[in-house]
Formats: structure tokens, C-alpha cells, sequence
């Protein structure tokens, strides 16, 4: 029955694309992506605006599933960077209906800038965890980042908590990315949090001793230099070792995958494993927001939330989704409980003490 929504909006929206770019004001948006649809203001009743920094081929197949079940077509903005000046710009008029971004400080800059609404969903909240959204409906996660041990593969090491990082027992034998990257600092945000500032300048001081080399690069550098011998642990995201370990059999990324084991650590005092987050929200001015409210619901039901993490290897944000083999053969994830919104309000401390220890020099 829905299907001449989706039919006669994808043929506006192309002919728009097509032919009446400039007259389709606001919507001629320069930092669309070719091969997007237009998104559409008006509150037709099949349409949904996805406004996304994340590459939208990774999430196509669950967008057009959900168009399939629900009759609702969904234009989807790339927006790699500026997200928060493009809503800016459009004020009241945006188009935006739904906003997806990967970090949860992201998330959260998006939320406290004003440019988001409350939702009241007993889906969304009996689907996410409360230390994984917002108290007030504003933001939602719907996949997890966890950081993990990356360790040697022949390294009798069973379990691990982030503390241990600082141990001298590991003197020249840990490989990090820069302590100013977002998984980093986000990470150290949530050991203040757990452990307070000060403790969490000593652990930063010994880390930093232990280093092996410099901290840079990227997180599969952890992997590639484990394989080098010129480590033996590091931290980076679990999803990499997905990545990795899928690779081509013989490729240099194969390789480095399978050097290594995964170990999730928790907080000593008693936390879990942290995390960081892929996650959405509704838009303040969404003219669509019935259909946004169920694009949400949508992308946490089990068959969604199974593809959403598996589509990067990510973790499913909903309990006893079933999980991508390589992220299985971690086993279980054991969020640490901290509301994220807590860390968070650490990240600045998190980022002044990274260049207090001088931990990139
Ligand atoms: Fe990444």
C-alpha cells in the first residue's frame, strides 16, 4: 500500500538532483555527496532526512530495509565534517529529521548546542542501556566502540585493567596513538572520572614511561608494530581487529590481525570496559519527526542492531543481538556502567593533562 510514497518522493528528489538543483534552495546542499538523495523539507508523509558523518554505504542495506517494512524513504546527507555549522546555517528551516555522528563528545556537542529534541520512546529506552543515552530522550547510542588490549598473540596474559598500562613491568613495550585523539582522551576521561585528576596524572606519567615508541600513528599501528617486535600490548578499538582478522588471507592488515590477541579491560575499582559510541538523535526542527522516531526504533531492533555493529564490527548497543563471529571470539563486553555523559564533562581535563605530561612529545 505506502509503496507510491516512497516511488513519487525518490522521483522528486531525483529530479531535483537532477535538473532544479538551485531552485531547490537549502536543499542544495554543497557538502552533499554524489549519489545522495536531496533531502526533503516538506512533511510528506513518506520521507525521512538522515543527516549522517558516517559513510552511509556501511548503513545502506538497513536504510533500505527499513524503507521496505515501513513505506518511508530515506535521504541521507554526508556531512564528514561540519555537521554543527551546517545545522547552524539552516536554523528553523533545516531539513534535518535525523542526526547520526560516530564519539560521543560529538554526539553530545550536537546536543548541547541546541540543535536536538527530546523523544519519549519505550522502544529506544527498553533497547538502550540508561548510561548509553541521553536522561532527557536527547541523544541515543546505537553501537559500541569498546578500546581494548591489543597483545601479543603468544603473551600469557588473561585479563587486564586499564591500570596496568602504567605498570613498570611493561617499560618499553606499549604502542598508543596520540593521547590527543578522541578515543584517547575519551578513554583517559573516563579514568578521571573512575579515579579522579590526580591518579589519573600518575597512571598518564607511567604510561607515557612505558611507551615503546612515540605515541602516534593509528590504532592498527598497535597491531603492525606488535607484529614488528617493537611491542608487546598497546590500546586501540576492537572494531580494527574485525577489520584485520576479515582482511584479505596474506595481506599486510591480515597479517598484522593475526598477530594479536584481544583482552578487554575494565576499571580496577570494579568498572567495565570503556566505550565510545556510534549513536543518533532526533533533530530540534525535524519537519519529519514522526517517521525520525521510528527510523530510531527501526535501527535498534534486533535484525538492525545485529547489521548496524556487524556493518564495522562494532558492538550491538541492545543485549543478545547476535554478534559478528571475530567480535564473538572476544567474548562478552562488559560496559563499564559509568553514565557517558559523565565522561564527557572530563573530556578538557582529559586533553590539559595529555599535554601536561608531555605524553605526545
Ligand atoms: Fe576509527
Amino acid at each position: 500500500m505506502p509503496s507510491r510514497f516512497p516511488r513519487t518522493s525518490s522521483l522528486l528528489a531525483a529530479a531535483c538532483a537532477a535538473l532544479l538543483l538551485a531552485a531547490c534552495g537549502k536543499q542544495a546542499a554543497p557538502a552533499q555527496e554524489a549519489g545522495a538523495a536531496t533531502p526533503q523539507a516538506d512533511a510528506a508523509a513518506g520521507a525521512v532526512n538522515l543527516y549522517t558523518t558516517r559513510e552511509p554505504g556501511l548503513i545502506q542495506p538497513l536504510l533500505d530495509a527499513f524503507t521496505r517494512d515501513t513505506g518511508i524513504t530515506v535521504s541521507t546527507v554526508l556531512l564528514k565534517d561540519g555537521l554543527m555549522e551546517r545545522l547552524k546555517a539552516e536554523g528553523e528551516r533545516s531539513a534535518a529529521d535525523v542526526l547520526m555522528t560516530v564519539d560521543t563528545g560529538n554526539l553530545l556537542d550536537v546536543v548541547e548546542a541546541g540543535h536536538t529534541q527530546a523523544v519519549d520512546s519505550d522502544v529506544l529506552e527498553s533497547a538502550i542501556p540508561a548510561h548509553l543515552r541521553g536522561a532527557d530522550g536527547h541523544w541515543f547510542a546505537l553501537s559500541l566502540r569498546d578500546r581494548v588490549l591489543y597483545a601479543h598473540r603468544d603473551l600469557a596474559l588473561e585479563s587486564f585493567a586499564y591500570e596496568d598500562l602504567a605498570d613498570p613491568k611493561w617499560k618499553g613495550r606499549v604502542c598508543i596513538r596520540s593521547g590527543q585523539h578522541p578515543y584517547n582522551t575519551s578513554l583517559f576521561a573516563a579514568m578521571i572520572a573512575h579515579n579522579g585528576e590526580e591518579a589519573t596524572e600518575t597512571w598518564l606519567r607511567g604510561v607515557k614511561a612505558n611507551l615503546a615508541r612515540k605515541a602516534a600513528g593509528g590504532d592498527r599501528d598497535v597491531a603492525r608494530d606488535i607484529l614488528a617486535g617493537i611491542c608487546d600490548i598497546g590500546l586501540a578499538n576492537a572494531y580494527y581487529v574485525g577489520r584485520m582478522k576479515n582482511a584479505e588471507p596474506g595481506s599486510e592488515q591480515h597479517q598484522w590481525g593475526e598477530a594479536i590477541k584481544v583482552i578487554r579491560p575494565v576499571f580496577a575499582d570494579g568498572g567495565g570496559t570503556h566505550v565510545n559510541i556510534s549513536g543518533a538523535a532526533i533533530a530540534r526542527h525535524a519537519p519529519n519527526r514522526d517517521n525520525a522516531v521510528r527510523l530510531l526504533e527501526y535501527l535498534v531492533s534486533d535484525e538492525a542492531q545485529s547489521l548496524y555493529a556487524r556493518a564495522n564490527y562494532e558492538y550491538p548497543v541492545k543485549a543478545g543481538v547476535e554478534l559478528d563471529p571475530v567480535v564473538a571470539s572476544f567474548g562478552e563486553l562488559r560496559v563499564d556502567p559509568l553514565p557517558l555523559t559523565e565522561v564527557v564533562r572530563h573530556r578538557r581535563q582529559a586533553s590539559e593533562l595529555v599535554d601536561k605530561v608531555g605524553f605526545d612529545n
